[in-house]
């Protein structure tokens, strides 16, 4: 019997992280981008004069101050997805690309030698074909989401992940809206069915069930449909 690594929850043979856990893990990875983007603008902490634009007094300034934490989070560095401990100063590049080469280690990859025998080895690289940027990281550890949530590491991801989250949300202030949705969650019946700003996907917060927007609509018109005959029988008898 398989686990969740982040509540312990029983999860499908095979999986360390459960399907509210492993959502939750998508949702990071899609909105990293957008909070990266506008980080740099928390770089000098506002109301902080730039430098020059008080020019004409005869005062030499110095120079505006600089928030290290928005520097460091943006910087180049080394980051050890294995480490245990975590002091924040890892940069979000740093941090993506190093889980990435962790996952493509362990990955195997198979090959056919020139006399036609099969050998599995690691990959020994990651190769994001969208570039070495937040965003290709983003999609590609997306991509290989579905080979990482069967090592019991994904709990050391999602805990680094959802604390660089945490730590740029900080700063940015930024934090996604939820729109909730009228139907139930087709797989749980729980009215907890979120739209999210910036994602494609609807999501169930209670059980991480996933809905494509089209999938949604066709599901609400049959909720709707389904209550609204019933309405209709009660107010026949
Ligand atoms: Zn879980
Ligand atoms: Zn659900």
């Amino acid at each position: 019997m398989s686990s969740c690594t982040v509540c312990h929850r029983a999860t499908d043979a095979g999986l360390h992280a459960c399907p509210r856990h492993t959502a939750e893990l998508r949702a990071w990875l899609a909105e990293l981008p957008e909070q990266a983007r506008l980080l740099p603008q928390f770089l000098t902490p506002a109301g902080a004069p730039a430098a020059g634009r008080l020019g004409g007094t005869g005062r030499a300034h110095s120079p505006a101050p600089v928030d290290l934490r928005v520097l460091t989070l943006l910087g180049p560095g080394h980051a050890d997805p294995t480490s245990a401990d975590d002091d924040g100063t890892v940069p979000i590049l740093a941090l993506l690309g190093a889980w990435a080469g962790h996952i493509a280690y362990t990955y195997p990859s198979a090959a056919r030698d020139p006399y036609g025998t099969a050998h599995t080895r690691p990959c020994e690289q990651a190769w994001p074909s969208h570039g070495e940027s937040i965003t290709g990281w983003c999609i590609w550890l997306t991509r290989y989401l579905p080979y990482a949530l069967t090592h019991p590491w994904i709990g050391d991801l999602h805990r680094q992940l959802g604390d660089l989250i945490a730590r740029i949300r900080d700063l940015t202030h930024a934090t996604p809206h939820k729109h909730h949705q009228g139907a139930p969650c087709p797989r749980c019946g729980t009215f907890a069915l979120v739209a999210t700003d910036g994602q494609l996907d609807i999501t169930c917060e209670a059980c991480g069930h996933h809905l494509t927007p089209e999938a949604y609509a066709e599901h609400r018109t049959d909720f709707l449909h389904a209550h609204q005959a019933a309405t209709d029988t009660t107010t026949a008898a």
